[in-house]
């Protein structure tokens, strides 16, 4: 099958095992941003807790979190790990916003393409591909595709990107891949089904709605065989 029918055919397929997604309200851009770095390397209910956490005691007062004590902040944002690296990386980042647009506001986002945006989020010292992703698709509701460990594993191994891509090369070939509109539940899609099933140290391919088209199942049958 070539990719494109393959990633119709998995979409199709995993959105008639877990349903549609659940929308996901959309937040500003600057505090999509500032989650998502609280995000990295946690679990999601740590991140969350920082977060809360960080909102409780600056408010959206993003300026505040700027100019307050790099150790305040990272006691502040304890609960979602990594608190010293993070705090600095916001504050960095908020820094570098502020002096580029003379502001600490990233509604623009909304109004430019998507590849300005993400060239612009990208030229952010702290920011990777998968934030970039993550603050166009969840915040401004872009066909942006975030790559994290689940989504590039299931990927490699259905064979929706080649098995050598890396995780940054893995969004373009994935955004190439899926329609527009299908984004957004695609990669939620993706994650679950990384979370629940194709697991990383023991893939359950004997539940799985896409074994039949899957390369690593094939592989693996054959292996055995
Ligand atoms: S068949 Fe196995 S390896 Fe392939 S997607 Fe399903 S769980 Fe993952």
């Amino acid at each position: 099958m070539v990719p494109e029918a393959l990633a119709d055919w998995v979409y199709e397929d995993l959105q008639d095992f877990y349903g549609e997604p659940a929308p996901r309200p959309l937040q500003a851009p600057l505090a999509e941003l500032i989650q998502t770095i609280l995000s990295q390397n946690t679990a999601d209910s740590n991140s969350d807790r920082a977060y809360k956490a960080l909102v409780d005691r600056y408010g959206d007062d993003w300026d505040a979190v700027r100019l307050a004590p790099v150790q305040e902040v990272a006691d502040t944002i304890r609960h979602g790990g990594l608190a010293e690296i993070k705090a600095r990386r916001i504050q960095s980042v908020l820094r570098q916003i502020e002096e580029r647009l003379g502001e600490l506001d990233l509604e623009f986002l909304h109004q430019v393409p998507l590849e300005e945006g993400r060239d612009f989020l990208r030229s952010l010292d702290g920011v990777g591909p998968k934030t970039a992703a993550c603050v166009l698709l969840f915040a401004c509701g872009k066909p942006a595709m975030p790559v994290d460990t689940h989504v590039h594993r299931v990927s490699q191994r259905i064979g929706l990107i080649p098995e050598r891509a890396t995780a940054e090369q893995a969004h373009g070939l994935l955004e190439a891949l899926v329609p527009d509109d299908r984004m957004y539940a695609f990669h939620m899609q993706l994650i679950r089904h990384g979370r629940e099933i194709c697991k990383a140290q023991r893939p359950r391919c004997d539940k799985c709605p896409v074994s039949s088209q899957c390369g690593y199942a094939a592989h693996s049958i054959r292996g055995s065989a």
